[in-house]
């Protein structure tokens, strides 16, 4: 039987296990110590960057939760969020209290339309006399957003932006690291990720000093006594030391890795270049170096796929990709081939569906027409080749 290919599984260097043990030796079984400092130098390091300093936490969505902490945002304020994503790069918004206002996409990279990002701040600020607190792109995908415009929009306004790069480890908007670019920016380690701590995040600051106020907030905001003294809520929200020992190791290989989702991505160019109406979504220039964390294509309407069974316990709703898409995906299923439509935007989320939206079509009609592909490092050149036959086996 063919094994199963899933979209992005994580895979060990090898040497994870050495920096483990080493934890274990030492008793550095806590959430700080020596493998936390390294794991963090690290990653400085690998931004290529001097300034920033890099803090890392339990997870991607609890950087972006601080990153917001940080910047002060409270209950009632408004937070300017790309609305083609994951819902993590939303809900710590709303763990504050504070409103998502959605912002669509343009069709080239796919993330937050600069243009409708200009004139959202402005009417929010018409309709509510406030000035919205943040602006969060994403690099979706890996593809970094239009960041020269959106910065432009966001210092006009004197907005920060947390730039959610969660996706987009190793990711370079015009030779700039992503996640650097902005005030913040957002690392995740989670299993499925370009590296993995088996659970983890960080975020990229400004500086050391912002670094010191963001580990502060991430320690349950004690102060500098000898007892617990306290004047601020803080979060329990630092990495482990055996986590930290993982993420060690990934960064052995972290640059194999992202070469290994560049390959895989071109390799579906490449198999998938004769098939009229299936495009690979790519880089609109050079100045967008994507990671291809997920290699995602998308149907045109002259796509026809002979409709499968549908699959057993998944639930529907009448908001969807389109058939063909949804067949496509019942199809490779059945051929052991893990698939999954684009994100949903957020706008489209029932939870979300009284925040308010600037919406022009783009993320709604990219959900419908989508899909994501299997990338990850355990993806072979020859898993590829049996996925694009699989794919052209099911067209009629
Ligand atoms: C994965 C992801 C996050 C959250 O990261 P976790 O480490 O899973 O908390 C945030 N935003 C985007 C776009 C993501 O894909």
């Amino acid at each position: 039987m063919q094994k199963r290919i899933y979209l992005c599984l994580a895979h060990m260097s090898g040497n994870e296990q050495r920096f483990i043990q080493e934890a274990f030796d030492t008793n550095w079984v806590v959430p700080l110590g020596p493998n936390v400092n390294e794991f963090e130098r690290e990653l400085k390091e690998y931004t290529g960057n001097e300034q920033v300093d890099v803090v890392a936490l339990s997870s991607g969505t609890a950087a972006i939760h601080l990153a917001l902490v940080a910047l002060g945002v409270k209950a009632g304020d408004e937070v300017m969020v790309q609305s083609f994503t994951f819902c993590a790069s939303a809900n710590p918004v709303v763990y504050l209290g504070a409103t998502p206002v959605f912002v669509d996409s343009e069709p080239d990279t796919w993330n937050m339309d600069p243009q409708l990002l200009d004139e959202a701040i402005a009417d929010r600020i018409r309709k509510t006399g406030k000035t919205p607190k943040a602006i969060i792109p994403v690099a979706l995908y890996g593809m970094p957003p239009q960041m020269d415009e959106l910065l432009e929009v966001a210092a006009k306004y004197g907005i920060p932006v947390i730039e959610d790069t969660a996706e987009a480890l190793g990711s370079y908007y015009k030779g700039r690291f992503c996640g650097t670019m902005g005030r913040f920016g957002v690392m995740s380690f989670n299993g499925n990720k370009m590296i993995t701590t088996s659970g983890g995040g960080a975020l990229i600051c400004p500086d050391a000093e912002t670094k010191r106020r963001v580990m502060h907030f991430a320690t349950q905001a004690r102060q500098p006594y000898l007892y617990y003294q306290h004047t601020e809520i803080g979060y329990n929200y630092r990495m482990s030391n055996i986590c930290a020992g993982i993420g060690r190791g990934q960064m052995t290989v972290v640059r194999e890795h992202v070469e290994h989702h560049r390959n895989v991505c071109r390799w579906y160019q490449e198999g998938l270049a004769g098939v009229p109406g299936i495009t690979v979504h790519v880089a609109p220039s050079e100045a967008y170096d994507s990671n291809y964390w997920l290699s995602t294509i998308t149907l045109g309407e002259q796509v026809k796929v002979r409709s499968a069974l549908q699959r057993n316990g998944l639930m529907r709703t009448d908001c969807e990709p389109n058939p063909n898409v949804m067949a496509l995906a019942e199809g490779l299923d059945q051929a052991g081939i893990e698939s999954r439509p684009l994100w949903k935007p957020l706008h489209l989320q029932p939870i979300f569906a009284d925040m308010p939206r600037y919406v022009n079509g783009t993320s709604e009609q990219l959900f419908r027409v989508g899909l994501c592909l299997p990338s990850g490092p355990m993806v072979s050149e020859e898993d590829v080749a049996y996925i694009v036959q699989t794919i052209k086996g099911l067209l009629i």
